[in-house]
């Protein structure tokens, strides 16, 4: 139980200076803001609070990229694209697997070799000369609030505690960590909408017989509603996402929703986090039991991180939102553009909210072939600041268009956005805000963004 008498610690911290750019949070969105900023020339230390990059997609056991072209062509330039054709050239794609699952097809998933993964992150980052701390955790941040302006932040790892100094800032901790202690303004799931989209534990399995599981896809549920009937779930929830293949006799199991878990409460996170291992427990005998070609499974292991899909957004200089994605809405300064339905995952295991998900998943909100629709770079400036800027998971949208652009590569366009905006700002002085937007966009096509705007501006669109 939590006091509610402070406890005055004074402490005198060492302080690091020398960099430009100072990344929090090492996931897709951070991965990109860090090498793209790097390799621009600029000094950049990254700051991840575990032992490797890439979060959710290592750490977090999702080992598959989401749709990333439209049935016509990839949306998804830049670093993001270079890591996925990396990854495929040094056979850390999943065994199989056609490139066009991620050049060309609809709607279609990439799984991955989760350690190949962390391999060429760690690569990319050295190749591009990012200092990386891993197991540091930004803990807290000094800013002058008058003129909206970072000053530093405090992190601390096996050495103690460290004040770091630089001229731009970028959140990608996916749960807008630095932009919430900076004092920025955010919505939380649960305080400011109705609802918390529930979590998820993946895990990775093997002894899959994949010729023999091909026929069966858990995800239309009749397995899953027998082992419902006889009772093996501690939870009935009908919707199962399933097992990807991963490997030639492994799969990542995305299963098991943990229901109104607030990723901003350390219980919440306890508890989950146990819950979810014995979901993943009774998954492993549903599967042995009830799926074909997985009778001699074995669970390897959960992830380490819980699989968050809703925590923490900020209110940005434009909060993107449904209206635009249904009107494909173009953007002068989009810094992205992307297709994937809304997936919003049901808030109860009712098979009521079930049925409500599959309908606005197939029928309300999904973008055609060949459609997409802008980023704008608004949603990645927290409302009236100047050296700050927010990646990934946490940026300016609503509920709805979060449920599209949650997703690793979109995150990855977002961080390479980010990361190119604060050289931009550093060299030119220019701020988050004053940003000229036009020139952005422009470097980003020389970094093979895929930017297919006709005219472009050098101001930002706003809300
Ligand atoms: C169950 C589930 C299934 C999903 N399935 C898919 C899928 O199939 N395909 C897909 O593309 N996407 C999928 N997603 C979405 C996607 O994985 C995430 O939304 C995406 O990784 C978010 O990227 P990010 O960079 O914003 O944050 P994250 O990937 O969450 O990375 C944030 C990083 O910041 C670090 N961090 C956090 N706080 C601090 C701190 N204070 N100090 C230092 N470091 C910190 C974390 O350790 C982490 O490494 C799924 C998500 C979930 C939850």
């Amino acid at each position: 139980m939590t006091s509610s008498i402070g406890f005055k610690l004074e402490r005198t911290i060492p302080v690091d200076e020398g960099y430009e750019l100072v990344v929090a949070g090492g996931g897709p969105a951070g991965v990109g803001a860090a090498i793209s900023a790097a390799r621009l020339g600029t000094k950049v230390l990254l700051i991840e609070a575990t032992g490797c990059m890439g979060g959710m997609g290592t750490s977090g056991l999702v080992t598959a990229f989401d749709p990333m072209a439209n049935g016509e062509q990839m949306l998804v330039g830049g670093i993001m694209r270079e890591i996925v054709e990396t990854m495929y050239s040094r056979g850390y794609m999943s065994p199989g697997i056609d490139p066009n699952c991620w050049r060309k097809f609809y709607h279609r998933w990439s799984p991955f070799r989760v350690e190949g993964y962390k391999r060429i992150l760690d690569e990319l980052v050295v190749q591009a000369g990012v200092e990386v701390r891993f197991f540091t955790r930004l803990i807290d941040v000094d800013v002058s609030a008058a003129d909206r302006t970072v000053n530093g932040v405090v992190t601390h790892n096996i050495e103690g505690y460290r004040f770091i100094k630089a001229k731009a800032f970028i959140d990608c901790t996916g749960d807008a960590i630095l932009a919430d202690l900076s004092g920025a303004a955010c919505r939380e799931a649960g305080r400011d909408t109705p609802n918390i989209m529930p979590a998820t534990l993946p895990s990775l399995f093997v002894g899959i017989d994949w010729e023999k599981k091909r026929t069966v896809n858990e995800q239309k549920g009749a397995e899953v509603r027998q082992a419902i009937q006889a009772g093996h779930f501690t939870q009935p929830d009908p919707f199962l996402v399933g097992m990807s293949k991963v490997g030639h006799n492994v799969g990542y199991l995305n299963g098991g929703h943990l229901f109104n878990l607030n990723a901003l409460r350390c219980r919440d996170l306890t508890e989950g986090i146990m819950l979810g291992r014995k979901i993943a427990e009774e998954y492993l005998h549903f599967y042995r039991k009830y799926i074909p070609g997985c009778e001699n499974l074995e669970h390897v292991t959960t992830a380490s991180l819980i699989g968050v899909r809703e925590s923490r957004r900020i209110v940005g200089e434009y909060e993107l939102n449904i209206n635009d994605y249904m009107a494909k809405r173009e953007f002068p300064d989009q810094i992205g553009v992307f297709n994937k339905f809304v997936d919003i995952h049901p808030y109860d295991y009712s098979e009521e909210a079930y049925q409500r998900h599959l309908i606005e998943k197939e029928k309300s909100f999904k973008l055609k072939e060949g459609e997409y629709f802008g980023i704008p770079y608004g949603i990645l400036v927290p409302k009236g600041w100047n050296n700050l800027w927010v990646a990934g998971r946490c940026v300016s949208s609503d509920v709805m268009v979060h449920g599209s652009i949650r997703v690793q590569p979109a995150c990855s366009m977002m961080g390479q956005a980010a990361g190119t905006a604060a050289v931009q700002a550093i060299r030119t002085g220019q701020t988050a805000c004053t940003l000229d937007t036009e020139e952005l966009v422009e470097t980003l096509r020389k970094a093979n963004a895929f930017l297919p705007q006709t005219s472009l501006s050098s101001a930002m669109t706003r809300s």
